[in-house]
Formats: C-alpha cells, structure tokens, sequence
C-alpha cells in the first residue's frame, strides 16, 4: 500500500458508513442533508483532504464557505491536521473581499471604494436627506432593515412592492424606508463606499460582466464547500453562482432545522431545492448524532418533532450515538437575577470541580440578557468571553446612561432618594420606566438602559440587608461609585472563560456544558414573532441551543423578569414536555427558588431555629425556608393590589414600591407601629414617611382603596 493510500485509509477511518458516502462522492454535486452533531462539518473537512490528498486538485483550488470567521479558522485547523494546506476557507464576504482586492482595482480604475467603517452614519446622512427624524437606535433599525433588502436583491424601487407581497413589517413606514435607503445607496456612491452587501454585489457583477476575470477566478477556484447553507442569502448565493459559472463541483452541508438567520434574508430554499437545480446531485443523509448524550438527543428530537412549516419536511430524526449522560435539569427562579445568581454559582462549581471554562456556555435569545450574566459570573471571579455582542458597559446606550446619572450628581436630582433619582436623570436621554419601544434595537438599548436602573434597586436592597452598611441611604453619588466599580471589574481581560452567547451566534459549536436561560414565554419565542413562520424560526433556535451541549444541560427561566414584577409562563414549545422541575407553580407571590448565597452577606441568625440565614431572601423575612413563619394571605393579597394601584398611579414599576420580599415580611410580621414597620428590611425612612400609614392601614383591615389615596400622590 502506498503512503498516500494509507493516507486516505485513516482518513476515512474516523468515519461512519453515510459519512464516507459523502466524503468519497465523485466531483460534482453532492449536498448532505442532517441534523445538528451528525458530523457535517466533519464530513466537508473530510472530503476537501480527500479530494486534495487523492491528487484531484490542491488545497488552493478549494473555497470552503463558511458562516463565521471562526468557524473557518476552526475549519482550516482541522484541515492542517488532516494534511491538507492552502485552502481558501473563508466567510462569503472575505472570499468577495479578497478577490475584489485583487481584481477590482481595474475594474474601479485603481481605485475600490473604501470598506464603510459604520453603515450607521450614512443611514443617518441618508436619513436626514430624506427629511426623516431619527434616533441612533432607529438609524440602526433602518440600516438592518437595508441589509435586509439588500441581501434579497430588493432596491429602493422594489422595496415597498416587496415588502407589500411577503407582508412583512418595515421598521418605519416602508415609503420613507424607501426614500431613506436611496438615499443612503447615492450617498455611499458620492462617498465612494461600499458597505458589506456591496462587497458580494461587486464581486458578483466584476465576475459576470467581465469575462476575463471570471476565467481567471474560475480557473483558480475549482471546487466549492459550502457549511451551513440552510442560512445562505439570495444575493450569497448569486455570488455563488457567479463562482460556479457553468461547473457543478460544489458540496453543500446544511440542516433546515437551523434556519434561524431568515431576519437577515436568509432562506433554506436553496439547500431544499439542491438536487432540483442539480439533476445529478449525490444526497446524503445523516441521522447519527456523536456530539451529544441520547439525553440531550432525545429531547431535540422532541422539540423539532413538532415543527411545521417548509423546513419541518426534511427533518430527521437524530440517533444518539453516545453513551448515556446525565438527565436535561429544568429550573424555574424567582426573578432574572435570581437566575443569573445560581447558574453562575453553578458556573463557579463546575470549574472548582476541574470543568474547563471554555467548556462551558451560558445561551440566551438576545444580547441583552447577557448583562446579568457578565454581572454574575464576575461576581463569581468567573471570567467570559462574549460572543456576537458588545460588552454590557461597552454599549452606546448604556455609556450614555452613564453620563447622564454622572452629570446630574451635582444637580437637585443628585440629592432626591435613589429610586426616584435614576429615573429623572436618565429622562435626559429619553428613558421612561413605562415607554418601552416595541421592538429591535431600540428595544434592546431600552432594555439594557432598564438594567441599568433595575441596578439601583438591587444596591439599595444590597445596602439595607448588610447591617455594617447601614450609614445614610445611598444616593446617586454613591450608586454612580458602584456603577463605575462594576464596569472597571468586568473590563478585566478574559482569556479563557465561560461563553455566553446568543442562541444566533452559538449555531455550529459546541460545549461540554450548556445552561440554556431566560426559556420564559415572551423572551423565547419573542414577543415580537408574531406568525406561525416567525414562531417556527423560534423552535428551530430553541432546536439549535439544545443541540449545542455535549454533556450536560441545564434549561431555565426567572418566573419574573424583576424581583416582584409580573409572573410569566414558561417557554410554550417546552410547556407541555412535562420536564421534571418545569414548570414548578408557584404559591402567590413567593419565590420558588433555592438558597443563594451573597458573596458579602453578614452573619444573620433565623428566628426559628437559629441557624445562620445565607439566602439573602431569608435574611429579609429573618427566618430560614425550613422555619417557615405563617404569613397572613390576606393580607398579603390585599398588599399586592394596594401596590399594583400605587405604582400604576404614580406610573412606575411596581417593585419600586416594595419588593415581594418586603410584602411576604410585613404580612408575616403584621407590623402595629411605624418602629416595628421600620425594623423590616426594604422598608427605609423614605418608604415608611411615604407608605407607612398606608400599610399601617392595611395590617389593621383597612380598605385598599382608602389605603391607596392615603400615600402621597405620585410625581
Ligand atoms: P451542527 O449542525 O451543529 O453544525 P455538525 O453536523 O456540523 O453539527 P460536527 O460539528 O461536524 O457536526 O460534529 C459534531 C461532533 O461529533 C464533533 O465533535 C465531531 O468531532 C464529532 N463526530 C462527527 N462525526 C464523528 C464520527 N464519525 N465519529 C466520532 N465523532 C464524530
Ligand atoms: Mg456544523
């Protein structure tokens, strides 16, 4: 046997019977149709060093296109091992790119336009020309929405036709979307920009309308790859085409169950409709899964099992190949932070128990969740690496928040109490606590600004359940030293640590093990997936953080985004698995949750037993969970409805007004006097001028009503 027979020998060696069909296809059109972990990757890499270690052609006349720029660093890697160099794996926009640089210069008279830096300027340059007011969140609503069109090979002329036909929702009124996007198409001309939607137009034209350089990149690229091609765009795929020519040497690997790119234009209709446009393809199915334990696999399948829809027709059910791991663990928390508390806990265990941080991921729907998490973990010392986002204390708007808190330090807003001083300093940047844009970016900066604020309301409580803090409240100043020490800590430098990542940006890796969080109805599917087509791509994104854990995973949710704020429903493509631990109902307003520790929490010794209370819950109504005191249901229902009346009146959050915690502590303690009222934690002088009688009132069975009119009218 020759060296390169044995070559090719253990080259296939590491390969099941459907996997090798695939990588020993003869040239030409081969697409791999399956599910998530069955090995595509693995088998693309496989075929390009078969291919090139059989002697067909050499690594430099291979595109291998893949999703991310990580995920071609990763493909190259594998490839190198396999001892094949050279090969042109890259993303659809840096293959374009590099060609352009190299063969645009003629067609640009030596002179490509520049990369634009941020598409946002000219959409705000176009905006203005359009005479349309906008803010930088909308200016990025209107640049998605632009590469949108643009990858779909819409231009501003077709844009309200279009939209009109598949009747989507445009993120203004599509008449001044179409102006807007003109505008900002002629103002990257007069620039001489391109952003990256032009990159892969421009290659595609240079390609198709000058013969010469077609035969040239023809000649140099001969065989194509493409991974993840259930999520390529029509205008990827002209690119595509324009590569190909007349040839038909291309291997695509896709799985329509992970469609979850459509926002951006991609479709799964060009990997469904392969062996259509390619009569001779070679089709191959794997159904095998080897990244994760039968527990894991078991349940994807139960989740895709119930999908519907175009992509749901070719789904596969996955045949675990591993050995059995431990059972899928579902929890429910009282609130989001409580969440983030105990899975970075868990977090912090798992690595002091010799798990490696970057095996272990924290998933979420949108960017904005992994505010709480960067804040837990490095509560914790736990490093992370954020994947697909900017860092929680990097974004605009919160830098904005910032300075608005700052600068109104020294103002009258500065010597209000805490809670009501946040909110007035950040109306200077057009936060109100009850005007919640509906959705995309402007949503998102909304709901980190919201963070923000939700932080000083955890300080405050922080403040009041450690007795060696108890100096005066603290006020702005003070919330702003925090604030500061905070965003100082977590700009430390993380090599390695814990991934978190959006469910988008998780798609094609994997983890030993995977905390998927934040499963509650309302944040996975978003509220804003309105059809059946937009709740589908939101199973499918719920399928691909499943199938991203190798070992171990854990899924969960908060019952209440904020502490005391209203309860949601579990996530309804999990509801009715019945998975032990999902969903737990809780009693009225109590937090079904287990004992967290705080990290600077004093020694405070339960009223019942005696023991020391870790729980900063515990702490607050001073007994532990197993001494449990009796609270007055009544009471506390009629509490609850004088609070919601309260807060709607003065139009703010209800927890504002009291925490949960605080209301299960005066209907267990019934308080008959402002000092007793006042020994309660959450309850300062502020609250006790401002609610005391009132809730004085409500202990002794006044009505709620009358309870209601007797605090102080609202701002
Ligand atoms: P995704 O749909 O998530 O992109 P995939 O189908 O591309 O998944 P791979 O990432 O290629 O799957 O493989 C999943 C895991 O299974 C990897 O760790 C890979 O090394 C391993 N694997 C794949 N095929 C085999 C095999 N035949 N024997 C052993 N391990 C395998
Ligand atoms: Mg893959």
């Amino acid at each position: 046997m020759t060296a390169r027979d044995q070559a090719l020998e253990r080259l296939l060696s590491g390969l099941d019977p459907e996997q090798r069909e695939a990588v020993t296809a003869d040239p030409g059109p081969v697409c791999i149709l399956a599910g998530a972990g069955t090995g595509k990757t693995r088998a693309v890499t496989h075929r390009i060093a078969w291919r090139v270690l059989r002697g067909d052609m050499r690594g430099q006349h291979v595109t291998a296109v893949t999703f991310t720029a990580r995920a071609a660093g990763e493909m190259r890697d594998r490839l190198r091992g396999l001892g094949v160099a050279g090969v042109n794996a890259r993303t659809f926009h840096s293959a374009a790119l590099r060609q352009l640089r190299y063969f645009g210069m003629r067609r640009f008279n030596g002179r490509l336009p520049d990369l634009v830096d941020s598409a946002l300027k000219f959409t705000a340059i176009a905006a203005a020309r359009a005479g349309l007011q906008t803010s930088r969140a909308k200016n990025f609503d209107l640049t998605t929405e632009m590469e949108w069109a643009a990858s779909s090979l819409i231009g501003p002329d077709d844009y309200v036709s279009a939209i009109a036909a598949i009747g989507r929702d445009a993120p203004a009124p599509p008449e001044d979307v179409a102006k807007v996007y003109a505008a900002y198409v002629e103002a990257k001309r007069r620039a001489g920009v391109m952003d990256f939607a032009d990159v892969l137009a421009h290659t595609a034209d240079m390609i198709t309308e000058d013969e010469s350089i077609a035969d040239q990149i023809r000649s140099q690229y001969r065989f194509f790859v493409v991974d993840e091609y259930q999520d390529v765009t029509p205008l990827q795929q002209r690119l595509l085409d324009a590569w190909l020519g007349d040839r038909d040497d291309i291997t695509v690997v896709g799985d329509a169950s992970q469609t979850i790119y459509s926002f951006t234009g991609a479709t799964s209709k060009y990997l469904l409709d392969f062996t259509r446009r390619h009569r001779s393809a070679a089709l191959v199915r794997l159904v095998r899964d080897y990244r994760s334990t039968p527990q894991v696999v078991g349940l994807a399948n139960q989740i895709i099992g119930e999908s519907k829809g175009r992509e749901a027709k070719m789904r596969l059910e996955l045949i675990g190949q591993r050995p059995d791991g431990p059972a899928v663990t579902a929890e429910v928390f009282a609130d989001e932070a409580e969440e983030a508390d105990m899975i970075a806990r868990r977090c912090s265990q798992l690595i002091a128990d010799g798990t490696s941080a970057s095996e272990i991921a924290v998933l979420y729907r949108t960017n904005a969740q992994s505010q709480a998490y960067e804040e837990a973990l490095a509560s914790y010392g736990v490093p992370t690496v954020v994947t697909g986002a900017a860092r929680f204390f990097d974004r605009p708007e919160v830098r904005q928040a910032l300075v608005a808190l700052r600068s109104a330090v020294k103002a009258d807003i500065g010597r209000m109490p805490l809670l009501e001083a946040v909110p007035a300093a950040l109306e200077a940047i057009g936060w109100r606590p009850d005007a919640a844009p509906s959705g995309g970016a402007q949503r998102e900066a909304y709901e980190a600004v919201t963070a923000l604020a939700g932080l000083a309301e955890q300080f405050l409580e922080h403040h009041r359940a450690n007795p060696d803090e108890d100096g005066p409240e603290p006020d702005l100043e003070a919330f702003c030293a925090e604030l500061s020490r905070r965003a100082a800590e977590q700009h430390a430098p993380a090599v390695e640590g814990v991934t978190l990542a959006s469910l988008h940006a998780a798609k094609g890796l994997e983890w030993d093990v995977v905390f998927l969080v934040g499963l509650a109805d309302g944040t996975l599917p978003t509220t804003f997936a309105r059809t059946d087509i937009a709740l589908e791509e939101e199973r499918r994104l719920l399928y691909v953080g499943i199938t991203r854990a190798r070992e171990r995973l854990q899924l969960s949710y908060g019952l209440a985004r904020n502490a005391g704020g209203r309860e949601r429903r579990l996530c309804r493509f999990l509801a009715p698995l019945g998975l032990g631990g999902f969903p737990r109902l809780p009693e009225p307003g109590a937090a079904a949750s287990k004992p967290r520790e705080r990290k600077r929490a004093k020694v405070l010794d339960c009223s019942g037993c005696g023991k020391p209370l870790t729980d900063a819950r515990d702490r607050k109504l001073g007994h532990c969970a197993d001494c449990p005191a009796t609270m007055d249901e009544a009471l506390f229902e009629r509490l609850r409805e004088w609070r919601v009346s309260v807060a709607k009146r003065d139009g703010k959050p209800a927890f504002t007004v009291f925490t949960d915690v605080t209301l299960i502590a005066i209907a267990e303690r019934c308080p008959g006097s402002d000092t007793e009222l006042a020994s309660l934690h959450g309850i300062g002088k502020s609250k006790l001028d401002k609610y005391g009688p009132a809730v004085l009132h409500l202990v002794n069975g006044g009505e709620v009503n009358e309870a209601v009119a007797m605090c102080g009218e609202g701002p």
